[in-house]
């Protein structure tokens, strides 16, 4: 293991949980890049920028003072100097992330500082756990262990819903259920740095694991 973990797939297959597990395990930090999109949109709806308009959103984009913190322990994304944690989960913009992060110069940008914050974490010799969705296929395809985790569509809506639930935000399944299936259609079927597996990604269905048993599976992978 060269120290670089990426796990990449589809919302509620229990990545974030699993990532975020595998990084303290470890004794890893942790990155998650679903935060970084979702940031960027939430300045996107804060400045009023209309999501057809590419150039503007790629300004906001770069105007956006993003700090990420990699402590698994304590992860943590602020948008220009305020803690937007639970913002970034609000439905607005869980409605709008696929539009913006379907504008390649958001992507360049924003893999670009992955990339840096990936850097500081690994030298000289540390580990980072770096969750997404084109992680071991853009982002880092070095990657020592690459893991594509899945789910079915059903198994993602239940543990969304759930979650939202857990996290105060209480939402009708079926809505969870269409969103998450609108999400997988244009994650998947964008042109820059489409939802794929990376050919040399482990693939892990999680529909009937609990999260003990995916992180489990991770940490043997990680191991070996
Ligand atoms: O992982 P999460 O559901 O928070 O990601 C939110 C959205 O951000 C995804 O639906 C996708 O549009 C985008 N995303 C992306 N590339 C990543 C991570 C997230 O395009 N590496």
């Amino acid at each position: 293991l060269n120290g670089i973990v990426a796990v990449d797939g589809p919302s509620g297959t229990g990545k974030s949980t699993a990532a975020r597990g595998l990084a303290h395990a470890l004794g890893a930090a942790y990155l998650d890049t679903g935060a970084m999109y979702r940031a960027v949109t939430l300045a996107v709806l804060r400045a009023g920028a209309p999501l057809d308009d590419a150039a503007e959103l790629t300004r906001v984009a770069r105007d956006a003072h993003l700090v990420m913190r990699t402590d698994p322990d304590s992860p943590g994304v602020s948008l220009d100097g305020a803690d937007v944690r639970g913002e970034i989960r609000e439905q607005e913009v869980t409605k709008a992330v696929s539009a913006v992060s379907a504008v390649p110069e958001v992507r360049e940008l924003l893999v670009r500082r992955q990339r840096a914050l990936i850097d500081t974490a690994t030298r000289p010799s540390g580990g980072i756990v770096v969750e997404g969705r084109d992680v071991g296929t853009v982002v880092v395809p070095e990657a020592g262990l690459k893991v594509y985790l899945t789910a079915s569509a059903d198994a993602r809506a239940h543990r969304r819903t759930a979650q939202d639930a857990a996290e105060g935000r209480p939402a009708d399944r079926d809505l969870v259920h269409a969103d998450v299936r609108r999400r997988d259609t244009l994650d998947s079927n964008r042109s820059v740095a489409p939802l794929r597996m990376a050919e040399d990604a482990v693939s892990l269905d999680t529909t009937e694991l609990s999260l003990e048993q995916v992180l489990r599976r991770l940490h043997e992978l990680a191991a070996a």
